[in-house]
């Protein structure tokens, strides 16, 4: 019989994991509480940027194999496996993630799952919190029913994401007692089969390899800002000195690119709920390193604000600055904590007029900020700009040339924050051009 599966919260992984599954050959229900989400996607339209994932979803939906709803009761009677795929942000009042929806979604669910079932939490989480939404289950669950509870995190990446969860570098499941494992076997089967390397393992370790690949993420990439934060004091090439290092198979080179840090949903919020739940458990010394990770990351906007102060002559107040990507990464529309946006709302809390270009990210952005400019090209904001600053790495920005901006800029001046851009190159058509790592006197 085919495997009916139901995902639980249809944002950037949930929508993601349910066309994939349908792709796989399953019957998928995506349930979200927010309708018109649920009514672009049951039209076969993504409300977001995803590479590859239109395509998936209209084929899916037009096939009948992918559904959507707000029932709690439908996906509860048309699906025996649920994948909980709700947001976990960080929590206004502190560091830790908020847990409200998981929960949400889990008491839900409970009420209305009858008979078999195996709850599959896909979310990125706190340590502890499997066990106790199997403790949850064992008291709330209704009499008759036989609920099962796994962990199975997902590590893909935005821009990537349909690839990431075909063919995922591993998976990793949690388990109770081995509980859950056939079926998980069964609905990856496909993916197995591909020699995916398999890790079954209890629930709190399954939690912790997902924060603990963040947290080594995000401190590789500090780390490399903090090299970047030497050389642009005493000199030297950040790039090469990345380069070199990276030779080193211990090392790598990935994830060594300084520039204006990290951000987006989850690697800066996955770090301080870390901090979080560790102080939780007595031990608030054990990740402390982490707040230097996050602190570290934070400066780099600072440097970039700093940069385009000076070279606007110490005073942004009325000067035209042009904003190019927004997003916190390129082939994504994603800004959740953007370093982009957030270099370009400082800019204009400073009294610069900021336009902004970004391929997919404007009108997330302007959701948020809606007193920048926001226009549709390179070209447009440039015009009369007296800086201009690459945030974002797309690779509409990647290979733009110098002679590109040149007649519609008021000044040659530009922030390469990505180290993208052929520094040599545009410096010979006359440009000032500086970024991350470099030494430029303040
Ligand atoms: P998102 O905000 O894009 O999506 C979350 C969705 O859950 C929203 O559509 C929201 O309406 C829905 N939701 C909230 N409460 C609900 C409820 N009670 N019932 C049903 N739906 C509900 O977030 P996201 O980026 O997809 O992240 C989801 C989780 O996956 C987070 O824990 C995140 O850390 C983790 N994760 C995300 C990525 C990524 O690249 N985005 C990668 C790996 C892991």
């Amino acid at each position: 019989m085919t495997l009916r599966i139901s995902v639980i919260g249809t944002g950037y992984l949930g929508a993601t994991h349910a066309a994939c599954m349908a792709e796989l050959g399953y019957e998928v229900i995506g349930l979200d509480v927010d309708t018109a989400k649920l009514e672009a996607l049951a039209a076969g339209v993504l409300p977001f940027h995803e590479p590859g994932l239109p395509e998936l979803l209209r084929k899916h939906v037009a096939s009948g194999h992918l559904r959507f709803t707000d029932s709690y009761a439908e996906v509860a009677a048309g699906a025996d496996i649920h994948f909980i795929t709700v947001g976990t942000p960080q929590r206004a009042d502190s560091q830790s993630a908020d847990m409200s929806y998981v929960d949400g979604s889990v008491d839900s669910l409970l009420e209305h799952i009858t008979g078999e079932a195996l709850i599959v939490g896909k979310s990125t989480v706190p340590v502890g919190t499997a066990r106790r939404l199997s403790e949850k289950i064992a008291q709330s669950a209704k009499q008759g029913s036989d609920i099962a509870l796994a962990w199975n995190p997902e590590f893909l990446r935005e821009g990537f994401a349909v690839q990431d969860t075909l063919r995922p570098d591993r998976l990793v499941y949690g388990l109770q007692d081995g509980r859950g494992l056939e079926l998980l076997r069964k609905v990856y089967a496909p993916i197995l089969a591909l020699d995916t390397p398999e890790i079954a393992t209890d629930l709190e370790t399954a939690e912790l390899v997902k924060v603990a690949a963040n947290a080594f993420l995000a401190t590789k990439i500090s780390f490399i800002n903090a090299f970047a934060e030497v050389t642009e004091t005493v000199g030297g090439d950040i790039k090469v000195l990345a380069d070199a290092i990276g030779h080193d198979k211990r090392i790598g080179r990935r994830f060594l690119n300084a520039g204006v840090g990290f951000g987006g949903g989850c690697l800066p919020k996955d770090i301080r709920a870390l901090q979080a739940r560790v102080s939780e458990l007595g031990l608030s010394q054990t990740m402390g390193f982490l707040a230097e990770v996050d602190q570290i990351n934070l400066r780099r906007r600072d440097r970039v604000v700093s940069l385009a102060s000076h070279m606007l002559g110490n005073e942004l107040a009325g000067k035209q600055v042009c904003v190019l990507g927004v997003t916190f990464k390129p082939d994504s529309d994603d800004v959740r904590d953007s370093p982009a946006l957030d270099i370009a709302v400082r800019l204009y809390n400073e009294g610069a007029e900021v336009s902004v270009y970004d391929p997919e990210g404007n009108a997330n952005a302007a959701r948020r900020f809606p007193r920048l400019n926001y226009v549709d090209s390179c070209k447009e904001a440039a015009q009369k700009a007296d800086l201009t600053l690459v945030l974002t790495e797309w690779n509409e920005f990647r290979e733009m040339n110098p002679s590109d901006l040149a007649d519609v800029v008021a000044s040659k001046q530009l922030i390469d924050g990505r180290n993208v851009l052929d520094r040599p190159e545009w410096r010979k058509q006359g440009w000032t051009i500086t970024g991350p790592g470099e030494y430029f006197e303040l």
